[in-house]
């Protein structure tokens, strides 16, 4: 695996550690991370309503370790079952804490998401990415679109059931979109390969896989640092 950070091409914005409901502590994500030859991963516990100062500081603290590394870390969170109309104040209060990126957890048909999650995570200023959006509305493909906001397609079991519905409306209204792990263990963090395959099997054309394993993750992570 190279050792410079151009040799590594995987990028991954969310996945979980014991501060939250993952397994493995943050350094056990990262370092896993940098074995299976991650550019990129963002650690984004769940919160809801209450204050992540806490978790972003210790995700800060471990983060130090890995500094002057070959993989780039990023400390955020995955703003969790937050009723709507408080979505965009505690994504502010997650950006003022320090979270260089704020994902939200979208409508997936799996479990119970206040309905209305995904759109007001589209509408919210200082949400980056919406993680897993289940059936997302044509109407709410294109708000995002018009924010600038990205996409998920994921690997993890159950919310990945609608990737191919994401992926045709990200084609249709230009959003960007991303293969996140959603990792709650270092043995689920998804390397490149299969993120490719994930894309693929979503129903995206070769330039489109490109696109969501590398452009919009470049992009996407300027967008983090400038945070
Ligand atoms: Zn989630
Ligand atoms: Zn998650």
């Amino acid at each position: 695996m190279g050792r410079t950070k151009g040799a590594r091409k995987r990028y991954d914005f969310h996945a979980h550690t014991f501060l939250s409901d993952g397994e493995n502590s943050p350094t056990d994500m990262w370092s896993a991370a940098e074995r299976v030859g991650h550019r990129v991963l963002a650690l984004t516990d769940h919160v809801a309503l209450e204050d992540p100062t806490p978790l972003l500081r210790r995700l800060a603290e471990e983060a130090g370790a890995y500094e002057n590394g070959p993989m780039t870390t990023l400390i955020g969170v995955e703003l969790s079952k937050v009723p709507a109309s408080k979505i965009a104040e505690a994504a502010r209060r997650a950006r003022q804490a320090g979270a260089q990126i704020v994902i939200v957890h979208g409508e997936t048909l799996m479990e119970y998401v206040p309905p209305g999650t995904n759109h007001a995570a589209l509408a919210a200023p200082d949400v980056d990415l919406l993680a897993h959006p289940g059936l997302l509305t044509e109407k709410d493909a294109d708000l995002a679109h018009a924010q600038g906001k990205v996409l998920e397609l994921s690997a993890r079991r159950m919310h990945g059931l609608t990737n191919g519905h994401v992926a045709s409306l990200a084609v249709a209204s230009g959003v960007d979109v991303v293969v996140d792990s959603d990792a709650h263990r270092f043995d689920e963090l998804v390397p490149l390969e299969l993120a490719r395959r994930i894309a693929q099997g979503a129903g995206l054309q070769p330039d489109r896989v490109a696109a969501a394993l590398e452009e919009a993750p470049r992009r996407l992570v300027k967008r983090c640092a400038s945070s």
